[in-house]
């Protein structure tokens, strides 16, 4: 849970996995004047490490630039799998593949508790926490919410954002923002040509 989870009220279950994919803010559109800067919050193997022991994801162990290097492409086929629709993702060969791939570095195993079951990390070194960020994937795809993590369709935005409207078929994380600019676009295309 983060603030920015809290304020757009992702449910907790996906919170680890919103900000994640959330890491690399490709936003570029301008707001009251300002064009908006685009970062990358796991820059480098000391800024992954951060992330993750903010989120109590950290293990202590070190952090090698091959770790560093898997966690960047699990974020690219996280993002390119929620980037389609989620109709898509079931059938779009590509995205899926590229996802078993690197989930495969990320195994599970199933810990019985008094509350119930876990899936927790089974490996055991620096990147083990982001094992939570995956088996947070599964149980939503498994109880049908990660239908409603998305990525929002504006070219100048692409932020991963929760649909929290009851037909769960919005396309822009704001839509009074990205939803409008995409119109006025559109519109502005219309009728002045290219
Ligand atoms: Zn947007």
């Amino acid at each position: 849970m983060s603030k920015e989870s809290r304020k757009f009220e992702v449910p907790d279950e996906l919170a680890n996995l919103y900000d994640f994919a959330n890491t690399l803010d490709l936003r570029r559109f301008v707001h009251h004047g300002v064009q908006h800067p685009q970062s990358d919050q796991l820059g480098n193997t000391a800024g992954l490490a951060a992330w993750m022991s903010e989120r109590k994801l950290g293990s202590g162990g070190k952090m090698t630039p091959a770790m560093f290097e898997t966690a960047l492409q699990l974020r690219s086929s996280v993002r390119d799998y929620l980037q389609c629709n989620p109709d898509d993702r079931r059938r779009n060969k590509t995205v899926g593949r590229a996802l078993n791939r690197m989930t495969q570095h990320f195994p599970l195993a199933v810990e019985v508790h008094d509350a119930g079951m876990t899936l927790r990390p089974a490996r055991d070194d620096a990147l083990a926490g982001l094992s939570v960020v995956v088996a947070e994937l599964y149980n939503a795809a498994a109880n049908g919410t990660l239908d409603r993590l998305k990525m929002c369709a504006s070219d100048e935005c692409h932020r991963v954002f929760y649909d929290r409207s009851k037909p769960g078929t919005r396309r822009w994380c704001v839509s009074a923002l990205c939803g409008n600019r995409a119109k006025t676009r559109t519109y502005r295309e219309r009728h002045h040509g290219p």
